[in-house]
């Protein structure tokens, strides 16, 4: 889900989707906020349609069906955009906070304004001295509204910082290997296309393409079937590191599978990438892990490796899938070594 609307437009929006949030059962909070803003932008017919059928039927949304819609409509087709709309709600919050604030502010100057004039005009028009009593009342009154206001207010900014804080947890554990610490294959895929398509915008004016490097563990199921997959698992955990800390400045390593590894290296030549893959192949070669029951160090672990620069304009399956024919080769001709790829590769 792409936003592109103007903040005019957006503006609209949101003052037509609070509208709406008022009227309902549910409570102001982002989930709420997001079903509304798209029912007011007016471009999700299916969101709409079951909405409109909803309140014809009950009347009024309430906390059940609407997290149901913002589940099954928003947070499922692209969890990015959910967040987006989460942190704009949480945007226009803290603007109401200050907003609330202030009138919370001018309306006590007001209320001293009015008590300093009752109290001057008192000796001399008491009928006026009564008059400006009354509007002081009514103005305590206003100014007890709005700190209640400013209270609750303070209370859902807190709820809503909670809540922010509790997605972007979820989203972190969603994308990164609970074995390794470093991203896995979903995480890896959306870190690619934003690069990608940062490239496509750029385009030619970059000298230095991006260069994708994939690895995979030579003869891992033999370190599995010889020394268990608790040691197997050590040794991912090693060759994981290496990656990470090859990883040169700018580049993502992210677990793709089981024992194969990616790394995306932008804005670096195929000469330095296929330098770092031949040290991290080189560093491989050297892991030696003890083995606790064997009492053993386990060495001559090794990988092979494909490396290839981005064309532009390519999709990203294309890119992945010539770094694998590197990949592939280099296991055919003996493991352990980097292969650049070269077009008689080509499937
Ligand atoms: P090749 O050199 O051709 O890559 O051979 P290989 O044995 O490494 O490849 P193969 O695909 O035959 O075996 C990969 C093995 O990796 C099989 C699977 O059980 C193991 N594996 C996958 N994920 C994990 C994991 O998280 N931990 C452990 N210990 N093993 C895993
Ligand atoms: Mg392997
Ligand atoms: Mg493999």
């Amino acid at each position: 889900m792409q936003y592109q609307v103007s903040k005019e437009k957006s503006a609209e929006y949101l003052r037509l989707a609070i509208n709406h949030m008022t009227q309902q059962d549910t409570a102001f909070h982002p989930v709420s906020y997001a079903v509304w803003y798209e029912y007011a932008s007016g471009e999700h017919a299916k969101l709409m349609e079951e909405m409109d059928a909803l309140i014809a039927k009950e009347k009024k949304l309430n906390e059940k069906n609407t997290a149901r819609l913002f589940d099954k409509h928003i947070a499922k087709i692209d969890d990015a955009g959910a967040q987006a709309i989460i942190d704009r709600f949480g945007q226009v919050m803290t603007d109401i906070n200050h907003s609330t604030s202030q009138a919370g502010k001018d309306t006590s100057h007001f209320q001293h304004a009015l008590q300093t004039w009752s109290d001057e005009i008192k000796q001399f028009d008491q009928s006026s001295h009564h008059a400006l009593q009354e509007i002081l009342t009514h103005t305590m009154q206003m100014q007890g509204s709005i700190e209640h206001l400013q209270d609750k207010l303070v209370a859902s900014t807190d709820e809503m910082t909670r809540l922010q804080n509790e997605i972007s947890r979820a989203r972190q554990e969603a994308i990164s290997d609970g074995l390794t610490g470093l991203i896995n294959r979903k995480g890896f895929d959306t870190a690619l296309g934003q690069c990608l398509s940062a490239y496509q915008h750029t385009g030619a004016k970059l000298l230095k393409p991006a260069c994708l490097l994939i690895a995979d563990i030579d003869y891992f199921k033999k370190i599995n079937d010889s020394y268990g997959h608790l040691f197997g698992d050590k040794v991912i955990k090693a060759v994981a590191q290496i990656l990470q800390q090859a990883n040169a400045d700018q580049g993502t390593a992210a677990r793709y599978g089981g024992e194969e590894f990616v790394l995306l290296l932008p804005d670096t030549p195929i000469e330095t990438a296929t330098k770092i893959a031949e040290d991290i192949r080189k560093k491989v070669e050297g892991i030696s892990i003890k083995h606790n029951l064997a009492h053993t160090e386990v060495s001559h672990i090794t990988i092979s490796l494909g490396v290839t620069p981005y064309r532009i304009g390519e999709s990203s399956e294309a890119f992945i899938a010539r770094a694998d024919q590197a990949l592939y080769a280099s296991k055919a001709k003996g493991r352990n070594q980097v292969t650049v790829y070269q077009e008689e590769m080509a499937a």
